[in-house]
């Protein structure tokens, strides 16, 4: 099998993240969730964590808010095929709770590695969690969404998560997240 070198680092990661016991989510995941998609994408999505079907399947984003999230994907004519999905930290948080600063701390390095191989050309943080561990704890989601943010040269677009919009049901929420997919598109195209 001839891998490209990012499908071989990747796989590195994930094989690690498979026996990683940094944390006490390792005591209560059925399987870690590394990410899922192509090892050459140029768009990354980072969410929250895994939630229960995640943690079944071993992969990212299969349940409600993914289903939702292909949606907004085929509205720019991608599909999660075309991108990399992974989360903050790779196993599930009991109870889906938002995840705990230790736990952050200690799985983030998984994520840089990932960040580090596949240099993305832009990032997407989906909802508050995601875009603070990344951008500043400081910044609010409402304010920033859509808008393209550089630190430490990484483009990040942070995006409202899709289970806001499963939470609210707001048609107005559906078509900011529209409008930002729509930004996303043109962010990449215009770096081609
Ligand atoms: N929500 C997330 O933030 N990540 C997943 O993988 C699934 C739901």
């Amino acid at each position: 099998m001839n891998l490209s070198r990012n499908e071989w680092v990747l796989g590195e990661i994930s094989r690690i993240v498979s026996t990683c016991q940094l944390c006490e989510l390792s005591k209560t995941r059925t399987n870690s969730v590394p990410g899922y998609g192509s090892p050459s994408a140029t768009i990354m999505f980072i969410g929250e964590g895994p939630g229960a079907n995640e943690d079944k399947q071993g992969r990212p984003f299969v349940g409600q808010a993914g289903k939702l999230l292909d949606k907004l994907l085929g509205t720019i004519s991608l599909a999660r095929e075309d991108v990399f999905i992974t989360n903050i930290v790779k196993c599930r948080p009991p109870g889906n709770r938002v995840p705990e600063t230790n736990e952050v701390r200690v799985c983030k390095p998984y994520l840089m590695a990932q960040i580090a191989i596949m240099r993305p050309k832009v990032i997407v943080t989906l909802g508050a969690s995601s875009t603070k561990s990344m951008l500043s704890p400081s910044v609010a989601i409402s304010r920033i969404h859509g808008k393209l943010q550089i630190k430490e040269g990484i483009r990040f677009l942070p995006m409202y998560h899709p289970a806001a919009y499963l939470h609210k049901r707001s048609p107005d929420l559906l078509q900011a997240m529209k409008g930002d997919f729509k930004t996303l598109e043109k962010i990449n195209s215009q770096l081609e």
